[in-house]
């Protein structure tokens, strides 16, 4: 099955309360895992910035809906690709908000100083991303060891 991975920075809105951000995390989950789609949602109170990966067809439905969605505005796309494997495979949507990481991991992820997802090009910003859901897996499954 062709897939597409996605990738897109956006400017959180004042319409983006804490209930929303909620809701956009529990209809994600149920969506994406009804739709196989998988990914990562990192965000701060300014901006997001999203990876969907999934069927072709579900992954441009989703991003024409995202599109349109006033919680956000100035939805930038950074990358959008056809491949034949998942960076999140096992992510429905993995949410990670800036303040859960330190300056190390930030550094270790390859940025330190200052974070501007809209600077960031294509290529930086999937290694950024996979390098903290790495991080996070890595966390989660040192704290099931204990
Ligand atoms: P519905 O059942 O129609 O709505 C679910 C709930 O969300 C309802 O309580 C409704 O009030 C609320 N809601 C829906 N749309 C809006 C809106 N535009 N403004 C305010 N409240 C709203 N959806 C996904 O399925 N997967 C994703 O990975 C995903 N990522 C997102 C990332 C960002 C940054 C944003 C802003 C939104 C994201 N969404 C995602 C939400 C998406 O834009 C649609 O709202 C959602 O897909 C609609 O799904 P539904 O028809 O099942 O929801």
């Amino acid at each position: 099955m062709a897939l597409a991975r996605l990738i897109y920075v956006s400017r959180m809105t004042e319409e983006c309360d804490m209930e929303s951000l909620h809701k956009i995390l529990t209809v994600s989950r149920r969506n994406n895992l009804a739709r196989g789609i998988t990914g990562v949602l990192f965000y701060d109170p300014k901006f997001f910035l999203q990876c969907l990966e999934g069927p072709v067809e579900v992954v441009n439905e989703l991003y024409a809906n995202i599109l349109l969605d006033g919680r956000h505005t100035r939805v930038t796309l950074l990358e959008y690709h056809d491949t034949d494997r998942r960076l999140f495979g096992s992510w429905a949507m993995a949410f990670l908000r800036l303040n859960e990481l330190t300056p190390d991991m930030m550094a270790q992820a390859g940025c330190s100083g200052r974070f501007d997802p809209f600077s960031l090009g294509s290529e930086e910003a999937r290694n950024f991303l996979v390098a903290i859901v790495g991080q996070r897996q890595a966390q989660l499954e040192s704290q099931k060891e204990k």
